[in-house]
């Protein structure tokens, strides 16, 4: 397939953060081949190009990566939302989610797929409960993922029941084990598009000894690690308690850490974790649409005044990147009580090029750019909401005015996936209609309890 975008203003984020007007872009098969004039490039691909695409009205961007999620939790969607983040990881949302055949997890993660590639998200890392269902949801849709499963030594009856940590190496190998099956079985799938990460679950869970041998297996595979960090204040304190050390520390001492680590959430950070995170080239996956709505929100500027490389994720029930991107603006705000900064520019930048960095893909996609992977977004910019439309306002409107309706184009990898608002790589209609019985039944065998809505948070 070949495509020819022309008169369109395109988001490049390159190094120099060009925006151009009136300009074309060139895409055969996978690649980005040539950016320029509009005239230069009609004269020479015009009559070769499959496709013309007129983007008068258009904003090209690259597509958004989404650093931290779990799509199969959009079978637990309007149950978490209203709970403390220990209710929600160890209580309300267990129920549904052990209530989940492997049908049930291939379905809600190809409609949490189709939503994300909607919101022009095109690469996902994704971890949850039927990994290898969920790849096959990814392989269908077309979107570009990261697949892990979860493993930790902490046993979490325990701690569900009784609030506990009891740990135990042998079900930490164990669920590396099994981890690691995931990686043998579906790293490299697709071409490429389907590339795994080794995920301990949360840092309060492991041990040291758990992260040393995470770390040996990923450095065997060739592929990164992530774990959900300090995302209550009850996980720091566990780690002190246990081992004697913070978050940070204990995983540098373990070896954890590296360029190719993405810590989740990474909100109860002291300097210590903040300085390990930094000095070991690290990334974190910032969560702000799900932490704000359980009244958290992550020291972003620390982090990046550190050095640390901060990506944008959706995490549970939220997989709309325009959502997340005005969420991450408005928190950032509150958080340091300037509405000055950040500059739309930066959110746009951890949208796109520090996702694609926290993966280590930064060399392949995350930008537009000649050579790069063709991971492309448009969005229709003739819209109220946009209105007035001037070439200066272009990155402002996104950041505070996007929505995921205005995406008129997803491209992943050269492939068109949502084409004129609607998604075009699959049924759309039985996708969400699956979904919605899946649900129900799911809902049914749960037996949920609502009186556990009330409960109150503990850590
Ligand atoms: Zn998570």
């Amino acid at each position: 397939m070949s495509v020819l975008f022309e008169n369109a203003t395109i988001v490049t984020v390159n190094s120099g953060g060009d925006i151009l007007h009136d300009s074309a872009m060139y895409v055969k098969e996978d690649r980005i081949v040539e950016i320029g004039d509009t005239a230069r490039l009609k004269a020479k691909y015009g009559d070769t190009a499959e496709r013309v695409i007129d983007a008068k009205d258009g904003v090209l961007f690259p597509g958004f990566v989404n650093t931290h999620s779990h799509s199969v939790a959009l079978a637990c969607r309007g149950r978490a939302e209203d709970v403390s983040n220990w209710d929600a990881i160890w209580g309300v949302m267990g129920s549904i989610r052990d209530s989940m055949t492997g049908d049930d997890c291939y379905v809600a993660s190809r409609l949490a797929y189709v939503e994300m590639l909607r919101s022009g998200i095109t690469t996902v890392a994704d971890s949850g409960a039927h990994m290898l269902r969920v790849g096959e949801a990814a392989i269908e849709t077309g979107i570009r993922a990261y697949l892990h499963q979860n493993f930790r030594d902490a046993d979490a009856t325990l701690l569900r029941d009784e609030g506990r940590y009891e740990y135990s190496m042998e079900r930490g190998m164990k669920g590396l084990g099994d981890a690691v099956d995931l990686v043998e079985t579906m790293h490299g799938k697709e071409g490429g598009r389907i590339r795994c990460l080794l995920g301990p679950q949360t840092i309060d869970t492991v041990s040291p000894k758990l992260l040393a041998a995470t770390r040996g297996e990923a450095d065997r595979l060739g592929v990164g690690v992530t774990i959900h960090l300090s995302q209550n204040e009850r996980e720091p304190r566990q780690c002190l308690e246990a081992w004697g050390d913070l978050p940070g520390p204990m995983m540098e001492k373990a070896g954890f850490l590296g360029p190719d680590f993405t810590g989740a959430h990474a909100i109860f950070l002291h300097d210590e974790d903040i300085q390990a995170l930094a000095r070991n080239d690290c990334s974190v996956s910032h969560n702000p649409q799900i932490n704000a709505k359980r009244a958290h929100i992550a020291p972003v500027s620390d982090m990046i005044e550190a050095g640390i490389n901060v990506g944008l994720g959706s995490d549970n029930m939220f997989y709309d990147m325009l959502e997340v991107i005005k969420t991450a603006g408005i928190v950032w705000r509150l958080r340091v009580k300037d509405p000055t900064v950040p500059h739309p520019s930066t959110i746009v930048q951890m949208a796109t090029m520090n996702g694609a960095r926290a993966l280590g893909i930064d060399d392949a996609v995350g930008s537009l750019e000649e050579g790069k992977v063709a991971d492309v977004v448009m969005m229709d910019y003739a819209r109220a909401r946009y209105t007035p439309r001037v070439r200066e306002n272009v990155l402002s409107n996104l950041v505070h005015f996007g929505a995921a309706d205005d995406v008129a184009l997803t491209m992943v990898g050269g492939r068109i996936l949502v084409d004129d608002h609607r998604y075009v790589g699959g049924n759309e209609e039985a996708i969400l209609e699956e979904a919605q019985r899946s649900g129900e039944e799911v809902w049914e065998r749960a037996k949920v309890d609502w009186e556990l809505r009330t409960s109150g948070g503990k850590g």
